[in-house]
């Protein structure tokens, strides 16, 4: 495995592949790598000729009071894992490449970015849009590799592939758990072990608003407000960021959940802020 922190190397490599006309599937990571990364990692290894990663905590997606500064790294430990991964190159720049003097340039996917995550965290998808799409510019991969984790992300990087005509596939991968249901995150290192005990009940509570539509209920503000009610009562220690139940691909909120339809949260515990989601179809 190659590893470049040199944006226009690593660049270089990746068009070579294109050159070549070898197929080629990009990972992009914040890094801290877990079992969901990997996930990518191998199902980028299984459908590309040539795997691309990279790790880069953009400090462009965190608002001023979050928690760039201690985001937990490991690189050393993060290169072994990518090798062992079959990743060919790993792309880790550091923040002044990415954003020399004078950089000036935002890339902003409206609308899609408003609620969720967005309204918590203003900026923060923008952050997101200009570093995917600079790092889709210069690996110009067949394929990107996301997390189902991030919805919402995925939904603006589609969407600005398709606006941007990016010639690039998008792929979405599922959430990858830990074996209690806990969605993997790089940031579940923060939680107390009592927290972490507790953790679980972020899936559960959202298994339960499906086994809720299955049952027949499919007023969105009562599925919403059920899960609320369950979160109080099972997670007393996290307060709600959101509990939303919206379009899978539209991401407006519902009011009648019969069809289509995302329940999503975000969690405030006291040590990290975690999201999840799910289907309820
Ligand atoms: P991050 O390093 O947290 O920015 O995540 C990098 C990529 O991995 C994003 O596309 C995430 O959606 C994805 N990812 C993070 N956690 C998981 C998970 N538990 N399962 C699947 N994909 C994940």
């Amino acid at each position: 495995m190659q590893i470049i922190t040199d944006p226009k190397e690593f660049q270089s490599v990746c068009w070579s592949w294109r050159g070549q006309g070898l197929t080629s599937a990009l990972v992009p990571t914040m890094g801290f790598l877990h079992a969901g990364h990997i996930s990518l990692f191998t199902w980028a290894r299984a459908n590309a000729e040539k795997v691309a990663a990279s790790i880069f905590v953009n400090p462009t997606q965190f608002g001023p009071n979050e928690d760039l500064d201690r985001y937990p790294r490991d690189p050393e430990g993060d290169a072994a894992k990518a090798r062992e991964a079959g990743v060919d190159v790993l792309f880790l720049p550091e923040p002044g490449a990415m954003y020399p003097e004078g950089f000036a340039t935002t890339v902003s996917v409206a609308g899609l970015t408003e609620g969720l995550c967005g309204a918590s965290r203003p900026g923060h998808f923008d952050g997101v849009a200009t570093v995917v799409a600079k790092l889709l510019l210069l690996a110009m991969p067949t394929t990107a590799v996301f997390g189902q984790k991030d919805w919402q992300q995925l939904a603006v990087i589609r969407r600005m592939v398709r606006d941007l005509d990016i010639p690039v596939a998008i792929e979405g991968r599922p959430i990858f758990r830990e074996s209690d249901g806990l969605a993997m995150s790089s940031r579940n290192v923060y939680l107390s072990p009592q927290d972490r005990a507790l953790a679980p009940h972020v899936q559960k509570g959202l298994q339960a608003a499906r086994a809720w539509k299955a049952q027949g209920v499919t007023s969105a503000r009562e599925l919403t407000q059920r899960l609320t009610a369950y979160y109080k009562d099972a997670i007393p220690t996290a307060r709600p960021d959101y509990v939303a139940c919206v379009h899978p691909e539209t991401l407006a909120p519902l009011e009648d959940a019969s069809g289509p339809a995302l329940m999503a949260v975000a969690l405030f515990f006291p040590g990290a802020r975690l999201i999840d989601n799910l289907l309820l179809d």
